[in-house]
C-alpha cells in the first residue's frame, strides 16, 4: 500500500471488524464507519468452523472464541418424525478438520473483535459513501456525515446490499432471491435434554443447538415467496413445525413472538469480476453473499479479512486468493440449499434414503459437506493454537 497507512473500513459487521483488527495489528491506522447507532448485531448465534477459527488465530482471538463457544457436531440429521438419518460427534468433526466447529452468540464475537481495536477507531451512526476509489497516484475518498476522509485503503464490508459494490461494478446484476425465508431464535430452555439436530422435511428445515451459556439457538428455513411476513412469526412457526419431533415443540412453547427473527435469503449468483477496484477491497457479503446452508457466510468474511490484511499492498493478489475459493463455497451452499429444501415427495424419499445409506458407509453428511472448506489455513499464520489441536478439549 502506498501512502501513510490510513485505512477506512465501511461496515462494522463481522467482516469489517475482523479486517480492522487484522490491519491494526499490522500497524495501520484504521477507522471503522458503521451506519447503525451501535455495533450490536441481530440476536442470533453464528457457527464458526476451523477455517475461520484458524483465521482468528492470526489476530490472537481463536482460542478466546473456542473457549466461549459450544462445540458442534454432537447430534445429526433427522426427519420431521424424529428418525435419525445420520449421526455425528464433535470429536469426529475436530479430528477430520484439525479443530472443532463451534457455535456462539453473534454479540460475543462482535464484542471480542471490537475489543481488539483502539477505542476511538470505531465511529457509529456514520453512514459512509465511497466518493472516489482512488488509484496508484491518489488516495481513495470516503464521504461521512462529518466530512470526507482520505484513505490509502478502503475496506468495503458494507454487507449484502453493498453500495460500494454497486459503485465499483455498476453493471453487475447484484443479488437474487434464494427462494427461501428463515427464522431464528435464541432463548433459555431450562431443563431441556436434547441432542443437537438439523431436521430436513419437504421444503422446510429446522435446527436446534445449545449455546455454551445454557441458552438454545434454533433456526428454521422454508421455501416461500419473497417478502412474506406474518403478524405473529411464532404462530407461523407453530403452524409449519408444531408437529415436528422434540425439542421443536418445546422451543416453540418457550419462545415469545418478539424473540423470533425472520429474514428472506438472497445471494450473489453471478460472481463479481474482482474483489477490488482502485484502492478499495470488498470483503464478506459485499463480495460474495451466499445462502446460509453451509453456515459459511461469516466464516468466509473472516477468511477474507485475514487474507486482505496479508495482501493489503497488493489488492490483485487479494482477489486472486479469494475469488475462486469463495465462488466455490457459495456454489456449494446453493447446491446444499437445493438438497435440504427439496419439495417433491418422491425426491425427498430418495434423498433421505441416500443420506442414510451413505452415512452408514462412512462419515456423516454433515462432516463431508465441510471437506475442502473447514481444512483451509490462513497465509503464514504465525500463531500456533494449542486448543485447536485434535484431542484437546
Ligand atoms: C439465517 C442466516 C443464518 C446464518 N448463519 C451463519 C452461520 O452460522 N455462520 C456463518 O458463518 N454465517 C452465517 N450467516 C451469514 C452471515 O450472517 C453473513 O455472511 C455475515 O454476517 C457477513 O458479514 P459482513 O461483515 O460481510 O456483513 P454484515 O454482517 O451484514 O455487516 C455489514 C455492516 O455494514 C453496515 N453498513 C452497511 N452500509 C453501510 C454504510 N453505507 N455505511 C456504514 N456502514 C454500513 C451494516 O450496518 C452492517 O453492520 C447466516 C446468514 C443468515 C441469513
Amino acid at each position: 500500500m502506498t501512502g501513510t497507512g490510513r485505512v477506512v473500513v465501511i461496515g462494522g459487521g463481522i467482516g469489517g471488524l475482523t479486517a480492522a483488527a487484522a490491519l491494526h495489528r499490522r500497524g495501520l491506522r484504521v477507522t471503522v464507519l458503521e451506519r447503525a447507532a451501535s455495533l450490536q448485531p441481530i440476536g442470533a448465534a453464528i457457527s464458526l468452523s476451523p477455517n475461520a477459527l484458524r483465521a482468528l488465530d492470526v489476530i490472537g482471538l481463536g482460542d478466546e472464541i473456542r473457549g466461549l463457544a459450544a462445540w458442534q457436531g454432537d447430534g445429526g440429521l433427522r426427519t420431521p418424525g424424529g428418525h435419525w438419518l445420520s449421526r455425528s460427534n464433535a470429536e469426529a468433526a475436530a479430528a477430520r478438520f484439525g479443530g472443532p466447529l463451534v457455535l456462539l452468540h453473534r454479540a460475543t464475537l462482535i464484542d471480542h473483535l471490537a475489543a481488539r481495536l483502539p477505542a476511538d477507531a470505531v465511529r457509529t451512526a456514520a453512514d459512509a459513501r465511497l466518493a472516489d476509489p482512488g488509484d496508484r497516484h491518489r488516495p481513495a475518498r470516503v464521504r461521512t456525515p462529518e466530512g470526507e476522509l482520505e484513505a490509502d485503503l478502503v475496506v468495503a464490508a458494507d454487507g449484502i446490499h453493498s453500495a460500494v459494490r454497486g459503485t465499483l461494478f455498476p453493471r453487475h446484476p447484484g443479488t437474487v432471491y434464494s427462494g427461501f425465508t428463515t427464522w431464528r431464535v435464541v432463548i433459555p430452555l431450562p431443563g431441556a435434554d436434547f441432542a443437537s439436530h438439523e431436521t430436513w422435511g419437504r421444503g422446510r428445515i429446522w435446527g436446534t443447538h445449545p449455546l455454551q451459556d445454557g441458552r438454545v439457538y434454533a433456526y428454521a428455513a422454508a421455501v416461500a415467496p419473497v417478502g412474506g411476513h406474518a403478524a405473529d412469526e411464532r404462530a407461523e412457526l407453530l403452524h409449519r413445525y408444531g408437529d415436528w419431533h422434540d425439542p421443536v415443540p418445546a422451543v416453540l412453547a418457550a419462545a415469545r413472538p418478539e424473540d423470533v427473527l425472520r429474514h428472506d435469503v438472497h445471494h450473489i449468483a453471478e460472481p463479481l469480476p474482482a474483489y477490488h477496484g482502485g484502492r478499495v477491497a470488498l470483503v464478506g457479503d459485499a463480495a460474495h453473499a451466499m445462502p446460509p446452508t453451509l453456515g459459511q457466510g461469516g466464516n468466509q468474511a473472516i477468511e477474507d479479512a485475514i487474507v486482505l490484511a496479508h495482501h493489503h499492498d497488493d489488492l490483485a493478489a487479494y482477489t486472486a486468493a479469494r475469488l475462486p475459493r469463495t465462488t466455490a463455497v457459495a456454489r456449494r451452499a446453493v447446491k446444499v440449499a437445493r438438497l435440504n429444501l427439496m419439495t417433491g415427495r418422491a425426491g425427498v424419499a430418495v434423498r433421505d434414503a441416500v443420506i442414510a445409506a451413505l452415512s452408514k458407509a462412512g462419515p456423516a453428511l454433515f462432516l463431508r459437506s465441510f471437506d475442502g472448506i473447514a481444512d483451509w489455513r490462513p497465509p503464514q499464520s504465525p500463531y500456533a493454537s494449542r486448543q485447536a489441536q485434535v484431542g484437546e478439549r
